[in-house]
C-alpha cells in the first residue's frame, strides 16, 4: 500500500527544556491510549461474557471505522482513504482478535488489559522492523487500539453502577503492572507523560523525555529531573511526527529535539552519545553525611530530598540531604496500579524513614488528581475501571476531587494509609503531611481520622508512634488564615507549584501559560512571606518543598523572605548548597524586601536580575538567572 517516500531529513523542534542535559539515542513513543489501563481479574463466569463484551466492541469499532472512510473517501478521494483499510484488515485480522480473546481466558483478565497486552507487544515487534514505511505503521496499531478501548468504553457504559462495587474492590487485589519495555538509548516520546505512565518506565535505559505538552512544574518534569534525565516539554506536534526507532537527538540546555540528525549534527553531538550526560550529572556528587550548610554570614539552612520513586533513594544520601522533606507518596499508587495494603504501605513508609535516617521523612498522604490522574478517581465519580481516559473523569481536576478532598470522601483509602503511617512512625522517624488543604475543617477532620485510628490500633495491641502532623500550603485561602493554621498543626510544608498555580490561576501542566506561570510575581512572594511570618510566630517550621526551591536564583529569594528549610529534587541540593556558601542572608533579605515593593512580575524578575548579577557576578552568571518571562512581548 506503500505511497510515501519520505526522505528523513534533519527536523527541529524548539520546546521548554525542564531538565538539563543532552541526550542521544532513538525514539519509543508511548503508547497514549493504553495510559489508563489496569488489570481487573474475573470469576471464571465472567469470562464468556468479557469476550462477547470484546467481540462487540470490535463490531462497533468497525462500523465506526468504515463510517469514516465513506467519509474520507468524499472528501479526500479514495486515494486517501486506503489509510482505513489498513485499520479494517486489522480488526477483521482472525490471529489478532484471538490473541486477545486468549489473554482474557488463559489470564482471566478485563478485555481492555488483554487489548493492551497484545498490541504492546505488536508495537514492540514493530519498532525492530528497518522499513521506515513498515516501521510507521504502528501509529495505526495506536490509532485502532484507542478506537477499540472508546468503543469498550461505550459499550460498558450502561453496566457502570452495576459493576462498579467489584471493579472497585478487584482493582485492590491487582498484581502490579508490567514495566514498560524500553530499548536501549530510548527517548521518550509521549504527548503528555502522566506520572503513572513515568513510574511504569525502566529508567536504566531511558536517556531523554520529551512531550507535546507540559511546563516546568508539571510532574513529567519533576521525574525527569529527579531521574537526572534530559526533558523538553512543549513541542506540539513532535509525537505525531516521530516513529518509534527514528534517530533523535535531544538537547535540553537549548529546549531543542532534533529529529533525524544529518551526519555533521551527530558529529556535533558525539561526545554526547552512550548516555554520558547522565554521568555528567553524577559527577557532582558529595559525601556520605550530609553537610551542614551555611550561608556567608553563618545562617544555617537545611537542604532536604523531594522523593517520588525508589529509584531516587539512594539520591538522598549521595546528594547530602538533611533527610527527606516531601515523599509523594501517590507514586506508590502509580507504580503499582493498585492499592497496596496497610502492610505494604507500613514497610514503605519504614523504608523511607530509614532512608532519610535522623532527619525524617515528611510522608504527604496521597495527592490524587491534578495531573496525578488515576482510575480510583474515575471510580469515585462513578465511571467504570473501563479503560477511559481519566482525562474525561473531572472538567478541570486541578479544581476538583484531589488530595485531601478526595481522601476525606474515600476514608476507607485514607485510614488504611493513616494506620499504615502510625505503625511506621513506631519503628521510624517519619511525619505527616496533608495535600491541598483549604480550609481548616479538613485538618481537624483528619486529626480526629488519625486519633480514632491510633486507639483502634492500640486496641489491637499494636504499637505506633508519635507522628507529627503538617498541612500543606498551596491554596491561596490558607494563606490568608496562615496565622489560625499555624495553631492546628506541627509544621508547614509550602508547595509553590500548586501555589503559583491557583494564586495566579494558571496551569502549571499547560505551556501556552507557561509565561502566566510567574513565580516571582509579587502576590507569590507576599503569600510566601505571609506564610512564613506566621510560621516563625507560632514556632512551627515552615519547609518549603515546590520546585521554586531547586532554582538557585529563587531559593536566594526565599532565603532573603526568611525561608530557612528547603526541599527539593534531590540532584539539585550541591547546586543550591554552592550558591548558599557564596551569599549573605542579610543581602537576600534586602533584596527580597525590594522585590515585594514591586508591581508586577517583570518589575520582580529584573530586579532580582539586575541585584543578584551585582552583587554574585561570580554566583549568578547570566545563565544561573531566570530569563525575562515578559506576558505579550
Ligand atoms: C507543590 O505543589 O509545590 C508541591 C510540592 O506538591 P506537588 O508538586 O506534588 O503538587
Ligand atoms: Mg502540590
Amino acid at each position: 500500500v506503500s505511497k510515501r517516500e519520505r526522505k528523513d531529513e534533519e527536523r527541529t523542534w524548539r520546546g521548554l527544556g525542564v531538565s538539563e542535559g543532552v541526550a542521544v539515542g532513538r525514539v519509543l513513543r508511548l503508547h497514549a491510549s493504553a495510559r489508563y489501563i489496569f488489570r481487573a481479574p474475573l470469576d471464571e463466569t465472567e469470562v464468556a461474557n468479557e469476550i462477547r463484551r470484546l467481540r462487540t466492541a470490535v463490531r462497533f469499532a468497525r462500523r465506526q471505522i468504515l463510517s469514516i472512510k465513506r467519509r474520507a473517501e468524499r472528501k479526500l478521494g479514495a486515494d486517501h482513504a486506503y489509510i482505513f483499510d489498513a485499520h479494517l484488515l486489522m480488526l477483521e485480522d482472525r490471529r489478532l482478535l484471538g490473541d486477545i480473546e486468549t489473554v482474557v481466558r488463559d489470564e482471566r483478565v478485563n478485555a481492555e488489559w488483554a487489548i493492551k497486552v497484545v498490541t504492546d507487544r505488536l508495537i514492540e515487534a514493530y519498532a525492530a522492523i528497518k522499513d521506515d514505511y513498515l516501521r510507521a505503521r504502528h501509529t495505526d496499531i495506536e490509532d485502532v487500539t484507542r478506537r477499540l478501548l472508546v468503543a469498550l468504553g461505550d459499550a460498558a457504559e450502561k453496566e457502570a453502577s452495576k459493576k462498579r462495587r467489584r471493579e472497585v474492590s478487584n482493582l485492590e487485589e491487582n498484581r502490579a503492572a508490567p514495566r514498560l519495555h524500553s530499548m536501549p538509548d530510548s527517548i521518550i516520546v509521549a504527548e503528555e507523560l502522566l506520572p503513572s505512565a513515568a513510574a511504569e518506565l525502566d529508567f536504566t535505559n531511558v536517556r531523554a523525555i520529551v512531550t507535546d505538552i507540559g511546563g516546568w512544574t508539571s510532574h513529567t518534569a519533576i521525574i525527569a529531573r529527579a531521574m537526572g534525565v534530559p526533558s523538553v516539554v512543549g513541542l506540539r506536534d513532535f509525537y505525531r511526527q516521530a516513529r518509534t526507532g527514528d534517530a533523535a537527538i535531544v538537547d535540553a540546555r537549548k529546549g531543542l529535539v532534533l529529529l533525524h540528525p544529518s551526519a555533521e549534527t551527530r558529529a556535533r553531538y558525539a561526545e554526547f552519545a552512550n548516555g554520558s550526560a547522565r554521568a555528567a550529572r553524577t559527577s557532582e556528587v558529595s559525601d556520605e553525611t550530609p553537610p551542614q550548610t551555611l550561608t556567608r554570614d553563618g545562617v544555617e539552612i537545611f537542604l532536604r530530598a523531594n522523593v517520588e520513586l525508589p529509584a531516587e533513594f539512594e539520591g538522598v544520601r549521595r546528594f547530602g540531604a538533611r533527610g527527606i522533606g516531601l515523599y509523594r507518596s501517590e507514586f506508590l499508587l502509580m507504580q503499582a496500579a493498585n492499592l497496596p495494603s496497610e502492610d505494604e504501605q507500613c514497610a514503605t513508609y519504614e523504608k523511607v524513614g530509614r532512608i532519610a535516617g535522623a532527619d525524617g521523612a515528611k510522608v504527604r498522604l496521597f495527592d490524587l488528581g491534578g495531573d496525578k490522574l488515576h482510575p480510583l478517581l474515575n471510580q469515585e465519580r462513578g465511571m467504570l475501571l473501563d479503560g477511559s481516559f481519566a482525562e474525561s473523569g473531572e472538567r478541570n481536576p486541578a479544581l476538583g476531587l484531589r488530595a485531601i478532598r478526595f481522601g476525606l470522601k474515600r476514608t476507607d483509602i485514607l485510614r488504611t494509609q493513616i494506620r499504615a503511617a502510625l505503625r511506621a512512625a513506631a519503628n521510624a522517624k517519619i511525619e505527616l503531611v496533608l495535600p491541598m488543604i483549604s480550609d481548616i475543617a479538613e485538618v481537624r477532620r483528619t486529626r480526629a481520622i488519625i486519633e480514632e485510628e491510633r486507639a483502634k490500633l492500640t486496641r489491637e495491641g499494636r504499637a505506633t508512634g508519635a507522628l507529627k502532623v503538617g498541612a500543606m500550603i498551596e491554596v491561596p485561602s490558607v494563606v490568608m488564615l496562615a496565622e489560625q493554621l499555624a495553631r492546628e498543626v506541627d509544621f508547614f510544608s509550602l508547595g509553590t507549584n500548586d501555589l503559583v498555580q491557583y494564586l495566579l490561576a494558571v496551569d502549571r501542566g499547560n505551556d501556552d501559560v507557561a509565561d502566566w506561570f510567574r513565580t516571582l510575581h509579587p502576590a507569590v512572594l507576599r503569600s510566601i512571606k505571609q506564610t512564613l511570618d506566621a510560621g516563625e510566630r507560632a514556632a512551627i517550621a515552615v519547609n518549603v518543598c515546590g520546585e521554586m526551591a531547586g532554582t538557585p536564583a529563587y531559593a536566594f529569594i526565599l532565603i532573603g523572605l526568611g525561608a530557612r528549610d528547603l526541599s527539593m529534587t534531590a540532584s539539585s541540593i550541591p547546586r543550591v548548597r554552592q550558591m548558599l556558601a557564596h551569599i549573605e542572608a542579610e543581602t537576600a533579605r534586602r533584596i527580597a524586601a525590594e522585590t515585594l515593593q514591586c508591581a508586577t512580575a517583570d518589575e520582580a524578575e529584573t530586579l532580582v536580575r539586575e541585584r543578584l548579577s551585582a552583587h554574585y557576578p561570580n554566583v549568578f552568571t547570566p545563565d544561573k538567572l531566570p530569563a525575562p518571562k515578559t506576558v505579550g512581548a
